[in-house]
């Protein structure tokens, strides 16, 4: 095991059980790095913080996982992570109406760069960090010997792929052990709150589907009866096939994505071929492809009652955030511009460098410049399955409100 010494003054949020530690923090490593490895972690002063993992190719060189002096660290450690997470998810395997949720969400249940989300019997792993890489078979085994899922893939997060280091792969685990992909594999099919889906396998993006907006989609329906809504980034459809079912008369619904889009239609036939919603709902929906920023801007003026804003992670790091910052407020004015008065509007950030505070200054800057008044009328966060970690504020990375526009 590594002996690593913080320099002075950099160790408070280590202390603070902060997981992350960057290569400036580190005043020596003993013995001398030769490949990744388990370490101690102490202050200058010789007081014992945390023990994490260390690997020298990563950007993120040390991830503290344990503030606890006792653990011993090591394969059944990594299994015990495994467990719990699980375990503290026990509520959502008896949903009777719901067959996706996350089962480990990265440091937030300790376990550094590792998404681990359930869809019907199927599991999807996505990877982030070497550390996560490197652990994915006893990940594997473990969940495996948990819950006994027909399959593990497990996708390279492409965000993170040339960060860390690592190749853009996808892995199959069947009965604990890596297996080759089965050419002929059927999607898996699960259900949300009682809408079917389907996820291609190893094609979608992220993991193929975004259950942390779970909650935020039944608040949408509630507001979508007899309205004309757009569905701005609407990915395969998720939030689409909500509002349908809430009677809205039409929803609009635009990607850059041709595929996701085709994919959204085979899922409201999905969904009335299984009298989720009534016969002939196709014809309330129409997709484009586009560019979402550029096509809002065209569009006409006060079509919608109702818009929902989920766009993709625009600030990807603390650096990009002022830049990320500006695209989302232009995409909310132009949006409070376009929409009726009195309109609704759900606008989403799933970037975790951006907090509550500053997506909240930015809507504000959004409805000066669009010259109308905002309502909140609900704020929103991912679902109980992707948890905040107080420690870890990057982990409170999905934020939303539901807006009333008055002009
Ligand atoms: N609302 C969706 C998830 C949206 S994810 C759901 O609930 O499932 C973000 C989406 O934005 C992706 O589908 C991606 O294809 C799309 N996207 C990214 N950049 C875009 C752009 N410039 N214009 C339109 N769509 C874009």
């Amino acid at each position: 095991m590594y002996r690593i010494t913080i320099k002075e003054g950099k160790d408070k949020a280590p202390k603070r059980h902060h997981p992350w530690v960057f290569s400036g923090a580190i005043d020596r490593i003993e013995p001398e790095f030769t490949e990744p490895g388990w370490a101690e972690v102490y202050s200058a002063s010789g007081i014992f913080i945390a023990y994490g993992w260390y690997d020298e190719k990563s950007h993120i060189i040390l991830r503290l996982m344990s503030w606890n002096r006792k653990e011993s660290v090591g394969d059944d450690f990594v299994r015990k992570l495994v467990k719990d997470a699980v375990i503290r998810r026990k509520s959502f395997f008896s949903l009777p109406n719901t067959t996706a949720f996350r089962l480990i969400h990265g440091e937030a249940d300790f376990i550094p760069g590792l998404a681990v989300d359930a869809y019907g019997r199927e599991l999807r792993a996505i990877v982030s960090s070497r550390f996560a890489n490197q652990y994915l078979a006893v990940i594997a085994e473990e969940l495996d010997r948990m819950l006994h899922p027909s399959l593990i893939e497990a996708v390279t997060d492409k965000q993170f792929a040339g960060i860390e280091g690592l190749a853009e792969k996808i892995r199959h685990f069947r009965n604990g052990c890596e297996t080759r992909e089965d050419e002929n594999r059927e999607n898996a099919r699960f259900i949300e709150n009682g809408i079917w889906y389907e996820a291609a396998p190893g094609k979608g993006q992220k993991s193929g589907f975004y259950c942390d907006q779970r909650d935020n989609r039944m608040v949408c329906e509630e507001y979508a009866k007899g309205k004309t809504v757009l569905d701005l980034f609407s990915y395969t459809g998720a939030f689409t096939l909500h509002l349908l079912r809430g009677g809205a008369e039409k929803v609009d619904a635009v990607d850059s994505s041709e595929s996701a889009l085709r994919h959204l239609l085979y899922q409201v036939h999905l969904n009335e071929d299984k009298k989720v919603l009534p016969e002939g709902t196709r014809d309330r929906v129409t997709i484009t492809s586009a560019n979402a920023f550029e096509w809002l801007r065209e569009s006409e003026d006060g079509k919608y009652d109702m818009m929902i804003l989920d766009p993709p992670k625009l600030a990807k790091t603390k650096g990009s955030l002022e830049n990320a910052m500006k695209a989302y407020k232009d995409l909310n004015r132009v949006a409070m511009m376009k929409i009726k008065n009195g309109g609704i509007i759900a606008t989403y950030s799933c970037s975790g460098a951006m907090t509550r505070e500053d997506f909240r200054t930015m809507l504000s800057w959004s409805a000066t410049d669009a010259g109308c008044e905002i309502q909140i009328l609900r704020t929103l966060s991912a679902g109980s399955d992707h948890p905040v970690r107080l420690s870890f504020p990057e982990s409170e990375y999905l934020k939303g409100y539901i807006l009333r526009v008055i002009k």
